[in-house]
């Protein structure tokens, strides 16, 4: 599995990436501050590639989201209506079809994609893993006990 997570060291705005998180024995160095941070390898993250508790922070209530690529649905989103908005008065079909085709693309990427497993404490980001049954999605009310 591959995991990526901020720096949390303060000051320090690194995003690190490790693939795979199996590898990480002896920590995951940061590239920019050289800050060695411990990582905890239970046996379901060896064993299983299955995330039972937070590598980083050892925090056991995670949550699972879609893996949607944001930027890109946006911008399909925008250049859709820019499209429509430039041909409403001269091709109405134009104008009204740049928009569903916008949202029918939207959804195909969002059926097509993986989903990935995100650690409420420290929102470290958990990717390639295998399913856990106890994972569910985003829950405001668990999200605020942090
Ligand atoms: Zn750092
Ligand atoms: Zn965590």
């Amino acid at each position: 599995m591959r995991v990526r997570f901020d720096c949390p060291k303060e000051g320090c705005v690194a995003l690190i990436e490790l693939e795979p998180l199996q590898s990480a024995t002896g920590g995951i160095e940061c590239p920019r501050c050289r800050t060695r941070h411990l990582v905890t390898l239970s046996e379901d993250i060896l064993r299983n590639n299955r995330v039972d508790a937070c590598a980083l922070c050892g925090c056991r209530e995670l949550f699972i989201r879609k893996d949607f690529p944001q930027r890109l649905g946006l911008g399909i989103v925008v250049v859709a209506a820019v499209i429509s908005f430039l041909s409403y008065k001269s091709n109405l079909l134009l104008s009204w079809g740049v928009l569903a085709a916008a949202v029918v693309i939207d959804l195909a990427i969002y059926f097509v994609i993986g989903t990935v497993t995100v650690c409420y404490a420290c929102r470290a980001e958990y990717r390639g893993t295998a399913a856990n049954e106890s994972h569910r999605g985003f829950d405001l009310a668990q999200s605020e006990k942090y």
